[in-house]
């Protein structure tokens, strides 16, 4: 399914199939009720009940056929088949009451559609808050008007315009015009973000002031939305243990069940003519085919994947994508939780606190520093290129190529120019020594060295800040029982340790290379005490892709826009914020909560009554609640996940 499907299923409140199965159900119980105030006999009477039997039925019996003739027959089709056909040869042979039969029918059908009706329901919500599909773009036609067409017709690199109100349809940049943003629809976060000409806008958000003119950088289905949007209609289809479990269940389930009611219907009789006792053959066949009937798994094959799509839908909500089932449940799994530093616990803005030029003037270091960085994304060089300001003064920057984890190397007006950390400069530096700096000392910050040609330039020391919720964050990981905090970071120790502390991180381990953070998430996947002990990695994909793929939950933050994170990531956060983490902590224990219920409710309700059913204490009508009622409160029960 596309991004677009999504949206468009379950618009009404019943599909067709629904209201068509809705009539079915209707006119069978009107039939029912009529035919039990006439005084029918015989044939007649058999014929008759057969309508409203055939009315609401006769798929599950096609079904139940079908399964048999293709060798898959053991389906809660064959055991509503088998049940009701069994009832109504014994009422034949017996009382001719055929009521029994066709109630089962009727409310084991009833009980589809309220459940089908629940999941196309929870699905319309979920879409509904998650609503950022844009309808339409609006363009320029050829006399300067405006016009409205399909997001998907509009090129990248065109000029589009949304007015107050809007939704931006398509990721761009602002050309014209100043507003502020409401960007709740993907983050959760409630507070607008202002915007200016030149800032990066992308699709989803509402533009809640003035008209702004934007052009697209790129087309509607790599668009952040379309993107978004795929990631929840895949989730999905990646399952939890929980929902592998209950599938596998029900495949040994069935057949263990079919054969136990055989038993049932055969060895009691047996035995008590062994024994030369007297009894009903049709006692031990009725009470064979209510054991059929309870014994029935839909309360569980519906509700557990219901409980986690749900659980998906409302991260979504609050701003945490979540990829499959699989990771919703890790993450109340999580014992171990590692971050990286700049970007993820720190802002990844740094200021400028000195600079240190060697030979050189302070300015021309800069100039220089912001030239190599020009085409680098990663946070040093957009607040180096920022410290600067005069980007685009002609200078000629050729061969740029930026060493993960260590900076960039890049050829400016014909010199060779490295700036990075001092890893680096035993490459850069002719001998491969740097002079040691006084006033650097004892200051935390990044320092970013600079050689040209060879020659050690001098260095910048920038300094970035702690996020306003990190320490918050941490602590509430210690408190949602995470046992442990890692940071990794390619950072000097002096800056590594000076944030740890800040935080109350218990581990800290600086100077890696992106490689190296993979072979510590591995050790510390090694380490873990018990199998079922998860390892998280939270990054901001800048450098640590490899990671956020290695480890056993790789959680990417501020991803929007980031298509590695995106892609290496399982879960994503979709603003800066690390307290999201504790929230998609909170959903999945939930979650998992109301898979737990429901699993409990509805074995133990049906085993009660299969015990019941076995000594002849229940009826038809048990059965009947033990089945269909079971499974409209345990769906009843999982659309909780959504509240
Ligand atoms: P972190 O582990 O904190 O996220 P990175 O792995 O991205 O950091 O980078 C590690 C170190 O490498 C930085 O602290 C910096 O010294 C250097 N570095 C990385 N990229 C650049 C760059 N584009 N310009 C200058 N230095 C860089
Ligand atoms: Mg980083």
């Amino acid at each position: 399914m596309t991004a677009g499907s999504i949206t468009r299923a379950g618009m009404s409140g019943m599909n067709k199939n629904q209201k068509i199965n809705l009539i079915r159900i209707l006119l069978a119980a009107l039939l029912l009720i009529v035919f039990s105030f006439l005084p029918l006999t015989g044939t007649l009477r058999f014929c008759l009940y057969m309508i409203p039997y055939l009315i609401v039925g006769y798929d599950v019996l096609k079904k139940a056929v079908h399964g048999i003739v293709h060798r898959q027959p053991f389906d809660e089709c064959l055991l509503m088949s088998v049940a009701t056909v069994g009832a109504i040869a014994a009422a034949l042979a017996k009382s001719g009451d055929y009521t029994e039969a066709v109630a089962v029918m009727l409310f084991y059908q009833t009980g589809e559609l309220f459940q089908s009706y629940a999941v196309g329901k929870s699905r319309k919500n979920i879409t509904e808050l998650m609503d950022i599909s844009p309808e339409y773009a609006n363009i320029y036609d050829e006399n300067g008007g405006i016009v409205k067409v399909d997001p998907d017709d509009v090129e990248c690199g065109s000029l589009i315009v949304v007015r107050a109100g809007e939704k931006i349809p398509i990721d761009g940049i602002i050309k014209k015009g100043s507003s502020s943003l409401d960007t709740s629809a993907l983050t959760g976060e409630s507070l607008p973000r202002d915007v200016n000409p030149g800032d990066e806008v992308i699709s989803g958000c509402i533009n809640t002031g003035g008209v702004l003119e934007i052009e697209t950088t790129r087309e509607y289905s790599d668009s952040t939305v379309s993107r978004v949007m795929e990631l929840i209609e895949d989730a999905s289809s990646r399952k939890s243990k929980s929902e592998n479990f209950i599938a596998k269940f029900s495949r040994v389930y069935t057949p263990v069940v079919v054969y136990a009611a055989i038993a049932l219907a055969l060895l009691p009789p047996l035995f008590l003519t062994a024994l030369k006792i007297p009894f009903l053959w049709s006692t031990w066949i009725y009470r064979a085919l209510i054991f059929l009937v309870i014994s029935c798994p839909c309360a569980l094959v519906v509700s557990i994947p219901l409980s986690f799509f749900a659980g998906i839908g409302y991260a979504g909500k609050k701003g945490v994508l979540v990829k499959g089932s699989n990771f919703l449940e890790a993450m109340s799994e999580v014992k171990t939780v590692v971050f990286d530093k700049t970007g993820t616990l720190t802002k990844g803005v740094f200021e400028v606190v000195s600079v240190h030029p060697n030979d050189i003037s302070a300015d021309e270091l800069i100039h220089i520093a912001a030239h190599a960085e020009r085409y680098s994304n990663h946070p040093i060089a957009l607040s180096l290129k920022k410290a600067f300001g005069n980007e685009a003064d002609g200078c000629n920057v050729e061969d740029a190529e930026e060493i993960a984890g260590q900076g960039i190397k890049a050829v400016i007006e014909g010199r060779t120019v490295y700036a990075g950390n001092e890893k680096m400069m035993s490459e850069a530096v002719k001998g491969g020594v740097i002079p040691e700096c006084k006033s650097c000392h004892g200051h935390t910050g990044t320092i970013i060295h600079i050689a040209i040609d060879g020659v050690y330039a001098g260095h910048v020391l920038i300094s970035d800040v702690i996020k306003p919720h990190s320490a918050e964050a941490v602590q509430a990981l210690k408190k949602a029982g995470v046992k442990e905090t890692v940071m990794l970071t390619g950072d000097r120790q002096s800056t590594a340790r000076e944030v740890a502390a800040a935080l109350k991180i218990d581990r800290v381990y600086s100077g890696l290379l992106p490689g190296d953070k993979v072979s510590k998430i591995e050790e510390l996947i090694n380490e873990k005490q018990r199998e079922e002990d998860r390892v998280a990695f939270v990054g901001d994909g800048i450098n640590d892709a490899p990671v956020l793929s290695r480890a056993d939950v790789g959680i990417a933050m501020g991803a929007l826009g980031s298509d590695a994170a995106i892609e290496a990531a399982d879960i994503v956060l979709m603003d800066d914020d690390p307290l999201k983490i504790n929230t998609a902590i909170a959903i999945s224990k939930k979650t998992l909560a109301i898979v737990r219920q429901n699993i409990c409710f509805a074995i133990g309700v049906k085993v009660i009554c299969l015990i019941l059913g076995a000594l002849g204490f229940a009826n038809m009508w048990t059965a009947v609640f033990a089945d269909v009622g079971v499974m409209v409160l345990a769906v009843l029960n999982a659309m909780r996940c959504m509240l």
